[in-house]
């Protein structure tokens, strides 16, 4: 019988109250659930979306799709091993016990107001009194997540902010500086940003505009893939990581994004574009040089009439801004 001392508590929960972002918390929350159960199997999900599948002709049905952390970069293509498992998550109470696959597993949910459903699978079987220790545990998890996601979510559109992407791309670079990559197989950065946003503003108002903004941010979560990574970064500009496709591949997606907005009728408003600069990630790259990529290419986009896709690997001229240049203070 595993019995936690006090000492135990306060030391989990300083750890957890410790963290400085939400993916470092919750990898935090895996340590201290394998300490109190005494199980390795436990994994954390991120379910953020519903998507429509055509099964047939006028058939549909809906998918929950999610994400498992810690993220692991060199795996894809997995977007339909975990559906099942997120279809229960989504029925179950606060901790409950489940059969899945023919195995005992308890799931920890984590509800909060802004952000995507979290939940903790714990795989095998738990002691009354362990279970009682983790939705303790659970408690306090829940409330320093409803924190960081003030922090590092936007309020408008529940999009990760500018201060999340930061962190999201020197993870996402420290991959590629790996030996571990896929061949063939590159992340790309998009600067995405509407076109004549202001004069949405002018003529119907900035609650219009708002809502502009949110509708956007929607066709963000429904176009791109459960590992692609998206944020407001700020006023009407967004930034959308897509991980580990090829060019031809890059290219379609956002070809495929901007028709998507162009089409999109946009209540009292109409239509919206969208301009769009991609850059690759390329290891041997500064982070923020990436950006200024982007950037080059979305200006080249707006230069040339807007409602684009441009990527910065196609541009004839490029500004290069070598990084003795840069001044940072
Ligand atoms: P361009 O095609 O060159 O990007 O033109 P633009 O009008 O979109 O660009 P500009 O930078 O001139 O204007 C951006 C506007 O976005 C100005 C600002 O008032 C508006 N904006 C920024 N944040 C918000 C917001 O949160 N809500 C609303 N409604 N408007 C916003
Ligand atoms: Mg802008
Ligand atoms: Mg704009």
């Amino acid at each position: 019988m595993l019995s936690v001392t006090v000492e135990t508590v306060f030391k989990w929960t300083d750890r957890l109250t410790r963290q400085a972002s939400s993916n470092a918390l919750t990898q935090e929350m895996l340590v201290v659930c394998q300490e109190l159960t005494l199980i390795a199997d436990i994994y954390a999900y991120e379910i953020y979306k519903r998507e429509k599948i055509k099964l047939a002709e006028d058939h549909y049905s809906h998918q929950w799709v999610g994400q498992r952390l810690p993220i692991d970069f060199s795996q894809e293509n997995r977007e339909d091993e975990y559906s099942d498992i997120l279809e229960k998550i989504i029925e179950t109470e606060l901790l409950q016990a489940i059969q899945f696959d023919s195995h005992n597993f308890y799931i920890l949910n984590i509800k909060v107001p802004i952000g995507p459903r979290r939940a903790i699978l714990i795989k095998g079987l738990l002691q009354d009194e362990v279970i009682a220790n983790l939705k303790s545990i659970l408690a306090i998890y829940t409330n320093l997540m409803v924190l960081h996601d003030q922090k590092e979510r936007d309020l408008l559109t529940s999009l990760p902010n500018r201060q999340s992407f930061d962190s999201c791309l020197m993870e996402v670079c420290e991959y590629f500086q790996t030996d571990n990559y896929i061949e063939n197989k590159q992340s790309w950065i998009a600067m995405l940003d509407i076109d004549h946003f202001k004069r949405v503003n002018d003529d119907f108002g900035h609650l219009y505009g708002d809502e502009v903004l949110l509708h956007f941010s929607q066709i963000i979560e429904k176009s791109f893939r459960y590992n692609d990574f998206y944020f407001r970064f700020g006023g009407e500009e967004f930034v959308v990581i897509v991980n580990l496709v090829d060019i031809k591949s890059a290219k379609a997606i956002f070809e495929r994004f901007r028709s998507k907005v162009e089409n999109f009728n946009f209540p009292t408003v109409g239509r919206v574009t969208v301009s769009i600069g991609v850059t690759e990630i390329e290891h041997h790259t500064l982070p923020m040089n990436l950006l200024d990529h982007a950037d080059q290419a979305l200006y080249h986009g707006k230069d040339t009439g807007r409602n684009k896709v441009v990527f910065f690997q196609d541009m004839d001229v490029k500004d290069d801004i070598e990084s003795d240049d840069i001044e940072l203070f």
